[in-house]
């Protein structure tokens, strides 16, 4: 690329634009130092962040080419519990074990990344003396009033404040069904080469379902005169596309036959014009989401319920979600605020000004502190483990290598509240039943960027907070939330710098005979095999499709660049089109979690549920069956 945005560079990947766009020095080293001692501050990190370069090398060479180190060096550290993975269902499981062993209980968290969190990251700019916010993966507090009491404590424990949450923000139109959203296609071969792109701004998701003048804005859209009719009349309502089938065929389809068959087969819609119903199942389901069923899509607020009085029920309660909206609660930086709050409660030294719920967002954390040998509980980064394992001395072996060097400690307990895919590599004794359930999930690979503007001008002037892309590589181009939540101050207004916020799902080639586990490993691939240059490139063309009209000119206004890659995205949940039913305690992740001795598994795919309280619900349980070994050991 000619653009000259940095990655991981001497400047600790700081991006530069050229020209006119340059940072100034001082801004650079806000957003690089600690301390103002130049140290790194992995949150500022720019270029390739998730499942960053350094990240994955040890684990893929243990799981792709069978090699791990030969000897690993014993390090004089015992502790009482090592958990493996510093993402919310690790941080979770500390917090819950020092909970019922004590203040003194010696915890270690070992992490592969260079920033603690797992999914829950956030990414920070400085720009002309603003901070800026950016989600680096898991986004929202989802409808916390349904979790387990478990969960629910965890968020008391950390006091955390639902009620000022929802208080504090504002046009979050991250997600939202209510909110007005653009419609965005690539259509018109622009100025330089970028395709600029017809935009149509409405309350898309309710229209879709037929309420409000669903008739104009269909008309408004770049699709042939045929396939608007057909539109037209879907939105309506007015017609049962199944209704040839009996009511016990009906039910049979809706859970058995794909959307995207019933919208080209039954409603008769061309394969280009459906992509403008994917956006939300990809985002719910990454690639898989072209697996869902028409059942999964109605729950999912696609259209198509509503001609069906026989699901009338259903449609209302659709329809009622739409305009009550669920619970979603949001911190600036999404759940990084969470991961944060946890690392404060379980080691205050690496926030030490930092008071807790009213300035997590703000508060500067010192990296330095996580590991410390005079503090219970350690945190330490960069740390990828490939081996765990119980010795005949009752405790448990963990082997990790860090900065090219084998090392092991011991713990009397492990939790490994990593990924359930990485378990058999790390654990080949486990039963070979075990490690075949442990297998079967398929994480949802996903990218999230985040971009640095200069200014919000061109961004407002779109005029809707939420721009739905089906046709370009990212289906949702946004802003982080708009909230004051943890000290947090939001842009305020077009005036000052701003972050773009970039949902993509990788896209797959299928033939339709894939099933969902096998496009989301194909996805996965590809996006390791993505580089950043083609993620700017994707990035620039997309921003200047839709902004261009609007007076914003790439080279001048990207100011910096974040990818988050997750090709080990949200946990594997099962889908009907091609899992099968399961009888209760035999699904592959409830056989995959079985405790052995003295390791224990958490994290979400534990679960097989991509939500913050199957992490900590995880995290908890995993706690209890230790404890509980512990007191049958006496
Ligand atoms: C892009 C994205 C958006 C999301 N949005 C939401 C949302 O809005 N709301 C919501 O509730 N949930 C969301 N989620 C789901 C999210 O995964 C869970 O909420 C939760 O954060 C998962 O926590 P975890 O600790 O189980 O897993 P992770 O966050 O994946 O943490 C596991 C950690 O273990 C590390 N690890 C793996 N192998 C090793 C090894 N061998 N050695 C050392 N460390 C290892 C991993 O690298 C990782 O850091 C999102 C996920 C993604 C990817």
């Amino acid at each position: 690329m000619t653009y000259n945005i940095t990655r991981r560079d001497f400047l600790n990947g700081m991006a530069i634009a050229t020209g006119t766009g340059l940072l100034t020095p001082a801004e650079l080293f806000a957003q690089t130092s600690t301390s103002g001692q130049g140290v790194v501050y992995p949150p500022t990190l720019t270029g390739l962040r998730g499942n960053h370069p350094g990240s994955f090398e040890t684990m893929h060479a243990l799981a792709w080419a069978g090699q791990k180190p030969e000897a690993h060096h014993k390090l004089d550290e015992h502790y009482d519990m090592v958990i493996v993975g510093a993402g919310v269902s690790g941080l979770a499981t500390a917090w819950f074990y020092q909970k019922a062993m004590g203040p003194e209980a010696r915890i270690l968290l070992l992490d592969n990344h260079d920033d603690f969190g797992g999914h829950a990251k956030r990414n920070e700019f400085h720009h002309r003396g603003r901070t800026l916010l950016g989600i680096g993966g898991s986004v929202n507090v989802d409808a916390p009033s349904d979790w387990s009491d478990i969960s629910k404590g965890l968020l008391d424990d950390l006091g955390v404040d639902l009620e000022a949450m929802k208080a504090n923000s504002e046009n979050v139109a991250l997600l939202s069904a209510t909110a007005d959203s653009v419609l965005a296609f690539p259509g018109v071969d622009g100025k330089e080469g970028y395709t600029s792109h017809k935009k149509i701004r409405a309350k898309w998701r309710q229209l879709m379902l037929g309420v409000g003048d669903y008739a104009s804005a269909v008309r408004a859209l770049p699709l042939p005169v045929s396939e608007q009719d057909k539109l037209i009349e879907f939105f309506s309502g007015d017609r049962d596309y199944l209704n040839d089938l009996s009511q016990s065929e009906k039910q049979s389809y809706v859970e058995s036959v794909s959307y995207a068959e019933f919208l080209t087969e039954r409603v008769g819609l061309a394969l280009d014009t459906i992509s403008i119903f994917y956006p939300v199942p990809k985002l719910m389901f990454g690639p898989a989401g072209l697996r869902v069923t028409v059942m999964e899509a109605f729950y999912l607020g696609c259209p198509g319920v509503q001609g069906m009085d026989w699901l009338a029920k259903l449609a209302a309660g659709i329809l009622e979600g739409q305009e009550t909206g669920s619970e979603s609660l949001y911190f600036p930086d999404g759940n990084a605020s969470l991961a944060r709050l946890l690392v404060h409660k379980l080691i205050p030294r690496a926030a030490s000004d930092a008071s807790g719920f009213d300035d997590i967002a703000t508060s500067r954390f010192d990296y330095g502190a996580l590991d410390e040998k005079a503090h219970s509980i350690r945190l330490r980064l960069n740390s990828t483990v490939v081996g765990v394992r119980e010795t005949e001395d009752d405790a448990v072996t963990v082997d990790y290598v860090r900065d090219g060097n084998a090392v092991s400690v011991t713990g009397d307990h492990c939790v490994l509240a990593c990924y359930n895919s990485a378990i058999p590599y790390l654990c080949p004794q486990l039963p070979e039943s075990q490690k075949e359930a442990l297998r079967y999930g398929v994480k949802v690979p996903l990218v999230w960027t985040n971009v640095l503007i200069d200014n919000g001008h061109a961004f407002s002037k779109l005029g809707g907070g939420q721009v739905i892309c089906p046709d370009d590589p990212y289906v949702m181009v946004t802003t982080p939330p708009v909230t004051t939540t943890g000290g947090h101050q939001p842009p305020r207004g077009p005036d000052d710098p701003m972050v773009i916020h970039m949902l993509g799902v990788p896209s797959v080639t299928s033939t339709g005979t894939e099933t969902s586990r096998e496009l989301l490993s194909t996805a996965r691939h590809n996006v390791y095999a993505t580089t950043f240059d083609t993620y700017e490139s994707q990035v620039r063309g997309q921003l200047q499709g839709l902004l261009g009209d609007h007076g914003f000119n790439h080279k001048f206004d990207i100011k910096a660049i974040t990818v988050n890659r997750w090709p080990h995205g949200y946990a594997y949940e099962y889908m009907s089109l091609d899992d099968p039913k399961w009888t209760p305690g035999q699904a592959p992740h409830e056989l995959g979690r079985a405790q052995f001795g003295r390791i224990s598994i958490a994290n979400s795919d534990s679960e097989a549920y991509a939500y913050l309280n199957a992490a900590i619900d995880a995290g908890w349980r995993a706690v209890t069956e230790q404890v509980t070994y512990n007191d049958l050991q006496g």
